[in-house]
């Protein structure tokens, strides 16, 4: 059963076409066909009814002619009955009933006397013909009559069987006819024959001329145009070129609408095929590393971008989970706090420390955003990030030359007037003193005459290593500008102290600094100015400061001197 239904599903239309076609002649055949010979066996059996019937009357009337002169008993009268019998044809039996009893039997076999039977009663009663088909297994078939003897008028008084003394128009007896019907039968199978035989001629003529025409029909109006149709499909599929139409049929409709459909398909498909390729574009050449990991967090798909950024190939990355690009310097509060931003907003943005696939640690600018499906399940995460490690440095940079001094990286003017500023308003708070320290380099300009001026830069910055090392760490050298430094002790106890740390210095230049294979010795000027004694704020502080080591200088310089 399976292997027809898969061998019927595996049919072209046409064939399944012709087959329901032929299969349905073959049905109305042989319907046609019985309904047919139903028409002739009634017609055969009729006829041979009406033979019955009407050999029976001819014997009936053969023995009224004989009883007028005498009776059946008669042997003469009884030899010419039978004769009259043999020359009917077919004829086997002959009972003659006349009121209630058998008077005479004629037949091959049959005894004498014989009871009246069912039939023979209901033909007595009835006063009409009756007949029924014996069939007798392995004999001929047969049909047996049973013809009323009606009494007639012109009989009355006489001795024959359809006289008597009855009233005329009365049953007065009745005659049983037995008819051998092989000859009809042999009659009813051959024209049985000849009508199969002619059917089945009609049929094939008819099949023929159907399948044929349903051939055409079909070839014409389905399977040319759908080949047709199917060739301009390949040939898009096969040269790949989404910018070809199938041709419409506008005499097919249903054919025609198909290529309509195909054309719409493949304009959507073109449409969509030039988006992909522009997305894909834009995926390939983007600036920005791009990672799209599925709802479990694996990476499905990166950039190129992401390869340059990170140093991972694609291949090396995916199925991976990003955590492999973790840097360790993130919190794990700062990733819930992310997640709980994503699930929640879909999407977060911000900096975040990587690290490449070299090991190297660096600062990236991270989006985050969720693709949902229309069920608002999660199905996809996009993460675009760019390295932000050259922007960071610029910033960094930036950010130091505003507050440092490029040539010495001491706190500039700016920064410097910064913590002076909060030393001042700390140290006024819990009245405490705040020394200013004012240094100029004596005879500076000298040194840049004649060794130059990256001379007097490189002497400038071993100048700013040593004051460095004169201070604390909580005290503050700064390079005002030239040739000029100013140093801040946040937490001068006492004059002494600041004595000391200006001590320091003078001492400190005593030992020559290495200047392109030179001993050099420069000497400093300073003047130092204490809060809230010499001044109330910063500014006033600096110029008693400036003005102390004016008075350093005239007092034959490389000296200090308190404001
Ligand atoms: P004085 O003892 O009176 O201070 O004499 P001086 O020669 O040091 O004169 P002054 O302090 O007035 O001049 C400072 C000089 O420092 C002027 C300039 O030539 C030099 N100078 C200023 N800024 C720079 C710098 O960034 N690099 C170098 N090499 N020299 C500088
Ligand atoms: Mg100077």
């Amino acid at each position: 059963m399976n292997r027809i239904s898969k061998k019927w599903h595996a049919l072209g239309v046409q064939e399944k076409l012709h087959i329901l076609i032929q299969g349905s002649l073959i049905v109305l055949f042989f319907l046609s066909m019985d309904w047919v010979i139903a028409r002739f066996e009634d017609q055969i059996m009729t006829s041979a009814e009406l033979r019955a019937e009407e050999t029976a009357d001819g014997l009936i009337n053969g023995m009224n002619m004989l009883m007028l002169t005498g009776t059946i008993s008669i042997p003469e009268n009884r030899k010419l009955l039978l004769n009259k019998m043999q020359q009917s044809e077919g004829i086997k039996e002959l009972r003659i009933i006349r009121g209630d009893s058998v008077v005479a039997q004629f037949g091959k076999g049959l005894p004498e006397e014989q009871a009246l039977d069912e039939m023979d009663r209901e033909v007595l009663k009835t006063g009409k013909v009756r007949f029924v088909r014996i069939d007798v297994p392995g004999g001929p078939p047969l049909l047996r009559v049973v013809v009323p003897f009606i009494a007639q008028e012109n009989y009355r008084g006489t001795n024959c069987l359809s006289c008597h003394t009855a009233e005329a128009g009365s049953v007065n007896g009745a005659a049983s006819v037995i008819i051998d019907l092989s000859k009809d039968e042999a009659m009813l199978q051959s024209v049985k024959n000849w009508l199969w035989a002619g059917h089945i001629a009609i049929q094939i003529f008819l099949s023929i001329i159907i399948s044929w025409f349903v051939r055409v029909l079909i070839v014409r109006n389905i399977a040319e145009p759908v080949k047709k149709l199917q060739a301009a499909m390949a040939e898009i599929q096969r040269e790949n070129d989404l910018s070809k139409r199938a041709d419409v049929d506008e005499n097919n409709p249903d054919i025609g609408e198909m290529a309509r459909s195909f054309n719409t398909l493949v304009g959507n498909l073109e449409l969509a095929t030039d988006r992909l390729e522009l997305f894909g574009k834009m995926f390939h050449g983007s600036g920005e590393a791009i990672l799209i990991a599925n709802a479990n967090g694996d990476i499905v798909a990166v950039n190129p971008a992401f390869t340059e950024i990170t140093g991972y190939p694609a291949m090396e990355v995916l199925g991976k989970n990003p955590r492999i690009l973790s840097s360790g310097k993130q919190t794990p509060d700062f990733y819930q706090t992310m997640w709980a931003s994503i699930n929640e907003a879909g999407q977060w943005q911000g900096e975040i420390w990587n690290r490449r696939k070299s090991g190297e640690v660096y600062p990236e600018w991270l989006s985050i955003g969720v693709v949902k499906n229309q069920r608002g399940e999660v199905i996809n995460y996009i993460s675009l990030f760019a390295d932000i490690t050259e922007r960071k440095a610029a910033e960094q940079k930036i950010e130091f030359l505003a507050h440092y001094d490029a040539l010495t990286k001491l706190p500039n003017r700016a920064l410097f007037a910064d913590r002076l500023k909060l030393a001042l308003i700390s140290a006024g708070r819990n009245e405490k003193k705040v020394a200013l320290l004012f240094l100029d380099l004596d005879k500076f300009k000298g040194i840049n005459d004649t060794m130059g001026h990256l001379a007097g830069d490189i002497l400038l910055q071993s100048v700013a290593t040593r004051l460095k090392s004169c201070v604390r760490e909580s005290d503050t050298i700064c390079r005002q500008g030239g040739d000029e430094f100013m140093i801040l002790l946040p937490d001068a106890e006492s004059a002494a102290d600041v004595e000391n740390v200006a001590q320091k210095i003078i001492a400190a230049m005593t030992t020559p600094h290495q200047i392109e294979g030179k001993d050099l010795i420069v000497t400093f000027s300073v003047g130092i100015a204490i809060f809230p004694e010499d001044a109330g704020d910063s500014e006033g502080l600096v110029k008693c400061a400036d003005d102390a080591m004016y008075r350093a200088k005239e007092k034959g310089r490389n000296n200090y001197q308190f404001y």
